[in-house]
């Protein structure tokens, strides 16, 4: 335990070191790839069909990724402290799939939140916002391929003991592909053609400055599942 907490923690700073380079740099780096970008889609002329046009289109693709890449990037050298306060993880959560609303509307996408009973956390709701979309779109996005019919995002949150609040986000998607769930927390790691391989990175590290843990697994009956922990509120009453 001791040896993964420490190679984590190495991750976590090559990480930052990463970030803060991108951090002075990405100014620098947007402002010339948004014009070769314009140059680019300049240079495509509608309608036509040729190999020119399959190269415009894949310069337009590959900047969009690293104007990505660099977005994430800052979003984690920007990171602040948690903020925490009192709050209902159940809440945080109801709150973040109804501004996903549309959103999974539009994927036809359908969802509920399971959660039998209020679990006070202390914790950053702002920050938590941020961990549960990240987990919610890569639901979606893996559901992409799946039958309308059959996509479907269930979250739970409950207590789990007397110390412990749990929030599973488990989707009807194809699952975690066996050989990444070894390194699927590290940093750009992805099976996307635009991803980034930072959404998880980031989303871990946000939860564990909480004095939580963020772990994935497959569900038996098929789909993924991304597990929460956070200390339950201290004192906090039941029911
Ligand atoms: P990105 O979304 O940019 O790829 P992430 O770190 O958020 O970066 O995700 C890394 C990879 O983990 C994804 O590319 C995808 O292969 C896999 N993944 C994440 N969530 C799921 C999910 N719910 N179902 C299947 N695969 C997933």
């Amino acid at each position: 335990e001791r040896v993964a907490l420490e190679r984590r923690m190495r991750e976590t700073e090559k990480i930052a070191a990463v970030g803060n380079l991108a951090a002075g740099l990405a100014h620098e780096i947007a402002a010339p790839l948004n014009v070769i970008s314009g140059r680019a889609e300049l240079l495509l002329r509608p309608g036509e069909a040729t190999d020119r046009e399959r190269h415009l289109r894949s310069i337009i693709q590959q900047i969009d990724r690293i104007t990505g890449t660099v977005r994430h990037l800052l979003d984690y050298a920007r990171r602040r402290e948690p903020r925490l306060r009192p709050c209902d993880l159940h809440a945080v959560t109801r709150g973040a799939m109804e501004f996903l609303d549309g959103e999974l509307a539009r994927t036809r996408v359908t969802w509920r939140v399971e959660a039998p009973e209020p679990v006070p956390v202390n914790a950053d709701p702002d920050q938590l916002h941020q961990v549960l979309v990240n987990l919610v779109l890569n639901a979606t996005q893996a559901m992409e391929q799946q039958d309308e019919g059959g996509r479907a995002i269930t979250v739970t949150v409950r207590r789990e003991g007397a110390a412990l609040a749990v929030l599973e986000v488990r989707d009807t998607g194809p699952g975690l592909p066996e050989d990444l769930l070894p390194s699927l927390f590290q940093p750009f790691v992805t099976t996307k053609p635009r991803g980034t391989g930072l959404g998880l990175v980031v989303a871990r590290s946000l939860v564990e400055e909480h004095g939580g843990t963020l772990e994935a697994r497959n569900h038996p009956e098929g789909g993924a599942v991304f597990r929460l922990t956070l200390p339950l509120s201290p004192g906090a009453p039941r029911g």
